[in-house]
């Protein structure tokens, strides 16, 4: 598309150019307005002023053609004054298509996740790289599309509100000790870190499937809500942060909970040892302990039940982990969550 101007060294030669162009006059007055109002902030810092021209001469601003999001993405702009990585990240935002598929209301959500997330000591930490600010942005831009495009999935909606709010940070890293459980996607939970209630991803889950990613990241952040749970926990303590955790984590991802999806959990955590011969063997050697047969037995029990189509829920292995009085503080405790 012919821009009607180019630009030079001084970003501030090209504003009256700017706003003279056909590119320009095409959008709604109220959005001239308030980008004429915004040059006025802003004519005095160079990398402010070229974030909002490189915004508002983007071919995918203008083509969005919806004021009100216009004026909500240079409102998030602003409040980022010189990010120059926020710019590079919405401005493809708008450009992308399944952003552009949504209504306004949707749309409206995922530049407040953005707006929002950016405000948090995850995204504004000094030792952050660009490379690394795109990263994390991107990740939170494709989770909340994920989440508009599936209104119903309450578990990617809760675990992105965690992660926005700044409940529940996000730190980068590769330094394998301050990392455990999970490191399926290249995330996983500080677990042992008492307290913690830090998730860690790997800048190499940037290859994962993209579902992948979504489902350990529920699962982890599960585990970083109940950060009660420090190693070494009670051993039923850990089965039932994980039973819960596996379950959040395919809610997460979109599937249902089936039979196969119980039975093969029931594996993972130690029905079946070979299923998972290097994780979870706690768990394992705990189901094939003779002095707790109560235990086995509930396993044993859970996987029956979903042969017969009566899948065990978080809140029902509870119940039935307290019923054969094995409850510790963590499984009998209320003040532990799901980010369901
Ligand atoms: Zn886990």
């Amino acid at each position: 598309m012919n821009t009607g101007f180019s630009f030079s060294n001084d970003d501030k030669d090209d504003v009256p150019k700017l706003f003279a162009s056909d590119k320009f006059k095409k959008l709604d007055a109220a959005v001239q307005a308030e980008v004429k109002r915004r040059y006025e902030l802003v004519k005095g810092n160079s990398k402010a002023l070229k974030n909002l021209i490189e915004l508002v001469k983007s071919d995918s601003f203008v083509d969005l053609k919806d004021s009100g999001i216009q004026l909500l993405l240079l409102k998030a702009l602003g409040n980022r004054g010189e990010d120059k990585v926020f710019r590079e990240v919405i401005v493809s935002l708008a450009g992308k298509d399944d952003f552009k598929a949504f209504d306004t209301k949707l749309r409206t959500k995922v530049i407040e996740d953005l707006d929002t997330f950016a405000t948090r000591d995850s995204y504004t930490a000094s030792k952050l790289t660009d490379d690394d600010k795109t990263f994390l942005l991107e990740k939170i831009r494709k989770t909340s599309i994920f989440s508009g495009k599936s209104p119903s999935n309450n578990v990617a909606r809760n675990t992105l509100n965690n992660i926005v709010s700044g409940n529940i940070p996000i730190e980068l890293t590769d330094e394998k000790s301050k990392t455990c459980g999970d490191p399926a996607g290249g995330i996983t939970f500080g677990c042992n870190l008492p307290g913690s209630k830090v998730v860690y991803i790997n800048k190499t889950a940037n290859d994962t499937e993209y579902k992948d990613f979504i489902e350990t990241l529920c699962h982890e952040t599960n585990h970083a809500l109940n950060n009660s749970v420090v190693l070494p926990a009670n051993v039923l303590d850990k089965f039932l942060n994980e039973y819960r955790a596996h379950i959040v984590g395919k809610l997460g991802r979109g599937d249902l909970l089936t039979a196969a999806l119980v039975k093969e959990f029931l594996d993972k955590l130690g029905h079946d040892r070979a299923k998972t011969p290097n994780s979870y063997i706690e768990l394992a050697d705990f189901y094939e302990n003779k002095k707790f047969p109560d235990y086995k037995a509930l396993i044993d029990q859970a996987y029956k039940d979903a042969d017969k189509g009566t899948l065990v829920d978080a809140a029902e292995m509870r119940k039935r982990l307290i019923a054969i009085k094995y409850g510790t503080p963590y499984v009998v405790g209320t003040n532990n969550t799901d980010n369901r």
